[in-house]
């Protein structure tokens, strides 16, 4: 959930601005938001207490130049840059809670093409704000099958994190919640299951885990990848394939993977009960196992892991 809070500053083009005083004319917005690309990053406080540990930033800072390269977006600072500028920004924030960065980048200036030229010089921010971690609670969601289906490579490459591709998710979303669902899970063009509206998904049956693949229409998913990993760590066996959606309706265990969401189980699918309705065995280690990666407690994957001071 994000706080209600504003943060004293953000990083903006090359320096930490306040807050407050980071505008734009009227004109930047509209065309120039259909082009813009982000990305969503979480930095944890220890389980020492003692620091921040920003998640996987080096992958998701790969992503947006990922995301910038497919919408032809020139980005004018490295990855070391903007690797700073994350850092210090939860410095310069004061942060001594877990707190949520936003990455992003816009087309500069005032834009009045419907269509923003390719090669556009970008400016590039970074927001912040605290969040509460949804790990520990041990929830679940309902979700269901969406009416509306995810874009697909042949119109909206769904494989960019660019804001226009929220429109797809939004839609699906504002459905979900019309039928009294939590989340949707989107079907592909191939009536094949692709993910939610802001995360992967992944089911279990007889002790194995299966998730869409990369060409099912997904965003390359950073917690998905995470997953995956911790699975093979604890010895599970994992399938990316093509999923159909009435493998939903048999699993023993559903759950959706992602920045925000963190591991959120599933525990009813389009109206029937997923296993015993309560958030299952595996789902729950793997909620365990990835909050002591986060906190700094599980040494393996530590080059995951960038360390900022407390203040
Ligand atoms: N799919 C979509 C559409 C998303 O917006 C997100 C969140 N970035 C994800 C999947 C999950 O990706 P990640 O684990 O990298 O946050």
């Amino acid at each position: 959930s994000a706080g209600t809070a504003e943060p004293e500053w953000l990083w903006r083009s090359g320096s930490l601005v306040p807050w407050r005083e980071a505008r734009v004319h009227v004109n930047a917005v509209g065309h120039a938001s259909v082009a813009a690309v982000f990305e969503g990053v979480k930095a944890y406080l220890a389980a020492d207490g003692r620091r921040l540990l920003v998640f996987r930033l080096e992958d998701h800072l790969r992503r947006l130049y990922d995301s910038a390269r497919i919408c032809r977006l020139a980005l004018p600072y490295d990855l070391d840059t903007l690797r700073g500028a994350v850092c210090g920004l939860l410095t310069a924030n004061g942060y001594r809670q877990d707190a949520y960065l936003r990455p992003w980048a816009f087309p500069q200036g005032v834009i009045r093409e419907q269509m923003v030229p390719a090669g556009t010089i970008c400016e590039v921010l970074v927001d912040s704000w605290p969040f509460r971690s949804l790990l520990e609670a041990g929830g679940g969601c309902r979700a269901a099958v969406s009416s509306w289906q995810r874009i697909s490579e042949a119109a909206m490459p769904p494989r960019v994190k660019a804001f226009s591709n929220y429109h797809n998710g939004r839609l699906a979303l504002m459905e979900a919640r019309e039928n009294g669902h939590d989340w949707p899970i989107m079907l592909n063009e191939r009536a094949k299951v692709s993910e939610g509206a802001g995360a992967c998904l992944a089911l279990v049956r007889d002790g194995e885990v299966v998730t869409p693949s990369l060409t099912s229409g997904v965003l390359p998913g950073i917690t998905r990848d995470t997953v995956l990993t911790l699975l093979r760590d604890l010895g599970v066996r994992v399938r990316e394939r093509e999923v159909d959606r009435s493998e939903l309706y048999l699993a023993d265990e559903l759950f959706f993977m992602g920045t925000a969401w963190e591991i959120l189980p599933v525990t009813a699918v389009d109206g029937l009960t997923v296993g015993d309705g309560v958030p299952g065995p595996l789902s729950r280690r793997l909620a365990a196992a990835y909050t002591d990666l986060v906190r700094g407690r599980d040494g393996r994957h530590r080059h995951w892991l960038t360390e900022v001071p407390l203040p």
